[in-house]
């Protein structure tokens, strides 16, 4: 590999140390106003962005005198005009947010949509450590996140000092964090992945070069099936993915003999071994619309059959259900976004997404790294 490669990893692994003595920095919110929640779940996250600066944001008053407009398609598109702005969205926001969207994609597209607008406000239908990823990618423009409350149950199973701490048990180790991670340990990280290029990033370290993955151990697990390599693994998990019933999904494929099962490798190795093909959410998508099956049982958040529907509506798309009868295949932090809420974080420029400097110069090398390592 040349300059953008393994050498100056050596470079930045200079910076991605410091890390430790900043992991207790938070995000802050600029500003209290945020719409009511008026969404209904079968779980609720339980716990705040670990990155968040104060618990008083969570006091929402801010729709007293806020009217929703009639038309918030048309509301929402002058908006866009005004502030120049556009809307990114993740492939698992409910389906009215992604038909709004300019960009809908998965933490690597949308990585480098973020990366490569020249609009002047973001809006990042998604959760928090995705814009935060954006923030991190564009200093000067404002990031705006409609539910300041859409955290992570994933990010948030990997609190800085803690990991700190791991990382300072294996000091000889390089650090690759899967995106889905507060700024402050992409900041303690060398390079970034996705659920897309996890194996390609592993796949280029040396192979007396011992790795750290963090925090997903399934995500984890399946790259060092992939790649062959002994990963130090921290132990975090998604309570989304971490859901799904084994015995209903071998149970749907009795009822189904001609489905493909297709499922993120953030589920768990005994969901996945039921699997005919295991891919990001883009890439789920696109194995569905190419294969000659005519049915799937989807084994990831739900959120993304509706693209799936779009791209092949002569096609069966089944949801993987969760262990209990409840909504739990959803992802509570994404479902917090709605449309309103949308409409009104454009309009109050609010919740915005900040970070200090130190800690955004040092996650932004990481995923520099992630860009082009996976180009
Ligand atoms: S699906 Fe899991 S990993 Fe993705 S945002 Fe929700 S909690 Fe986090």
């Amino acid at each position: 590999m040349g300059g953008s490669g393994w050498g100056s990893l050596r470079y930045i692994k200079r910076f991605a140390n410091f890390g430790k003595n900043y992991y207790n920095y938070q995000t802050q919110a600029k500003s209290r106003v945020s719409p009511t929640d008026s969404t209904t779940h079968s779980i609720q996250p339980t716990t705040q962005p670990t990155t968040m600066f104060t618990t008083a944001f969570l006091e929402r008053d801010a729709t007293a005198g806020n009217q929703v407009p009639d038309n918030l398609y048309e509301a929402i598109a002058a908006l866009k005009e005004e502030l120049n702005a556009v809307i990114l969205a993740h492939y698992y926001q409910e389906s009215e947010i992604q038909d709004i969207a300019d960009y809908i994609g998965d933490s690597l597209e949308l990585s480098r949509r973020a990366a490569s607008t020249d609009a002047d406000v973001i809006v990042f239908a998604g959760v928090h450590f995705m814009a935060e990823t954006a923030k991190i990618l564009n200093p000067d423009k404002l990031v705006l996140l409609p539910d300041f409350n859409a955290g992570c149950s994933l990010a948030d199973t990997c609190p800085p000092d803690a990991f700190a701490q791991f990382k300072a048990a294996h000091p000889d180790h390089l650090v690759i964090s899967y995106i889905n991670c507060s700024a402050a340990i992409k900041a303690m990280s060398d390079i970034i992945c996705t659920s897309s290029n996890a194996v390609k990033i592993v796949s280029q370290i040396p192979q007396d070069q011992p790795i750290i993955f963090a925090p997903d151990r399934n995500l984890g697990r399946y790259v060092m099936e992939q790649t062959g390599r002994d990963l130090v693994l921290w132990q975090g998990s998604c309570i989304v993915h971490e859901n799904f019933s084994e015995k209903k999904i071998v149970q749907l494929k009795i009822q189904h003999p001609e489905a493909e099962i297709i499922a993120h490798p953030e589920c768990e190795p005994p969901v996945l071994r039921h699997a005919n093909y295991v891919g990001s959410t883009s890439a789920l998508l696109k194995y569905a619309q190419a294969s000659s099956s005519s049915t799937f049982i989807i084994v990831t958040e739900p959120g993304i059959i509706h693209q799936m529907s779009k791209q092949a509506n002569d096609k069966t798309f089944i949801p993987a259900p969760p262990t209990s009868n409840c909504a739990c295949n959803e992802c509570p932090y994404m479902r917090l976004n709605t449309l309103e809420k949308l409409y009104f974080c454009m309009k109050n420029r609010s919740p915005e997404i900040t970070l200090p400097e130190d800690i955004r110069m040092a996650a932004w090398r990481p995923i520099q790294r992630m860009l082009e390592m996976s180009a």
